[in-house]
């Protein structure tokens, strides 16, 4: 049997339901701040990432899908989503919109990850970018529209971790600061910390081998070292979260695995999935579309990953999306009776209820079953008979009764007695 490639997943119903629900209202919180999808290609050139994301990185050095195609160009499945919007920026000439410009986007990513809980090589992500504008009120504004979108989905237990990572002239001070105290312990890194330490010495603070871990403690954070005017930046952004009532928690030590990002940057956890996986990693990134070719344009944005966030997805949302009452429509006949239990179920569906009707002819007993089995609350059931008096039998599967109802009051019924759109979607 072929099976699917490792660290895939096959996203079957009705968990399905809840990934559509999630990007609904992605679409519906973001669209309000502005924010509209773009849509982009899933593979790039290669040389985006490397120059985008950093040659140094993980992401670069270790987990790209890289291939080259039948005329040998390399591409790269992308394994993330900000290189491809810088690229778009720069190839569309979005200079030219009015600025900021605010972009959305969703889909799959790719990294050759080490198989562990949350980690995927095809995951899904949702991001947003705001280009054009290099004050805290950017940073300030995607953060907002970050909380507003995980309080939707119901969630009161994330925080926001923040920190500034200064700018790049900050960072030979810091990382010549970080070697002197790491020079003596040098053999006592893991492998990967003893590459970082020519190709990118940063990624050092961000290990999570113990033995680093504790030499580590030892260098002063980053943001210690920082400039005044990148304190200054990341301070007012956490001010004004405040007066937003946005809860967020310094975390001098935070760094990211991706190189562009510079001043602020943030995580949120969540407790659900432990203190070290994150749904949702972000930050600002002015000197990326120069760095790619494109002019001076600062930006900021976040990336949450799908898959994560989906895992700890508050109690009550996942019920409003699955709990949607199911109605069996039974035909007990070909021909007429098929064709009137269709007209129904395209009424009860536009009010928002879930119609599964049958199509296998089964007999009556059978069907039954089967309607319980789909977990249905109300089966309508349309024969000979019926369709000569105009009325359904509509049988009420969790009290067992059941009264004829005239076609046209069938969906009113039906919707009246479940809990209707109203109520269980919004
Ligand atoms: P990053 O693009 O590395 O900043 O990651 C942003 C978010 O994407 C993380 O906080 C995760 O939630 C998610 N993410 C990153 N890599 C993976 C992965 N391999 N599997 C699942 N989610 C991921």
């Amino acid at each position: 049997m072929i099976q699917r490639p490792r660290g895939t997943r096959d996203i079957l119903p009705p968990e399905s339901r809840l990934w559509a629900a999630v990007e609904a209202e992605a679409h519906r919180v973001f669209s309000g701040f502005g924010y509209d999808e773009i849509r982009l290609p899933v593979f790039e050139p290669t040389e985006l990432f490397v120059r985008g994301v950093g040659e140094g990185t993980d992401i670069v050095r270790k987990e790209m899908y890289t291939f080259a195609d039948r005329k040998g160009r390399s591409l790269t499945l992308r394994p993330e989503g900000t290189a491809g919007v810088a690229r778009a920026y720069i190839e569309n000439g979005l200079g030219q919109w009015p600025a900021p410009v605010r972009l959305a986007y969703m889909g799959p990513m790719f990294r050759y990850e080490r198989m562990q809980r949350g980690r995927y090589r095809q995951f899904a992500q949702i991001g947003l970018e705001i280009l054009g504008a290099d004050t805290p009120a950017a940073d300030v504004e995607i953060l907002l529209a970050l909380h507003t979108f995980l309080a939707a989905l119901g969630f009161d237990d994330l925080v926001i971790l923040l920190n500034n990572l200064g700018d790049p002239e900050d960072r030979p001070r810091f990382i010549a600061r970080l070697k002197e105290i790491l020079e003596p312990h040098r053999a006592e890194l893991c492998g990967d910390c003893r590459q970082r330490w020519t190709t990118n010495p940063l990624r050092i603070l961000d290990c999570k081998v113990e033995r680093c871990r504790e030499l580590v403690a030892e260098v002063p954070p980053v943001s210690e070292l920082a400039s005044d005017a990148t304190r200054t930046h990341v301070d007012a952004v956490e001010a004004a979260l405040a007066e937003l009532a946005i809860p967020v928690r310094r975390a001098p030590r935070l760094v990211r695995g991706l190189d562009y990002y510079l001043r602020t940057v943030f995580e949120v956890v969540s407790p659900g999935l432990g203190g070290d996986t994150a749904i949702c990693g972000g930050g600002r990134y002015d000197r990326l579309i120069a760095d790619l070719g494109g002019p001076q344009v600062p930006g900021t944005g976040f990336a949450i990953g799908e898959d994560r966030l989906i895992e700890v997805l508050p109690s009550a949302f996942r019920e409003r999306v699955l709990g949607r009452p199911v109605v069996a429509l039974l035909p007990l006949d070909e021909g007429a009776a098929v064709a009137r239990c269709f007209a129904l179920a395209r009424e009860l569906a536009a009010r928002g209820l879930v119609t599964h009707t049958e199509v296998t002819r089964r007999s009556l007993k059978a069907a039954l079953k089967w309607a319980v089995k789909l977990d249905a609350r109300a089966a309508v059931l349309v024969g000979a008979n019926e369709l000569e008096a105009g009325a359904a039998q509509v049988r009420d599967l969790t009290e067992g009764s059941q009264e004829a109802v005239a076609f046209v009051d069938v969906a009113d019924v039906v919707a009246g007695r479940l809990p209707g759109p109203e109520t269980v979607l919004r």
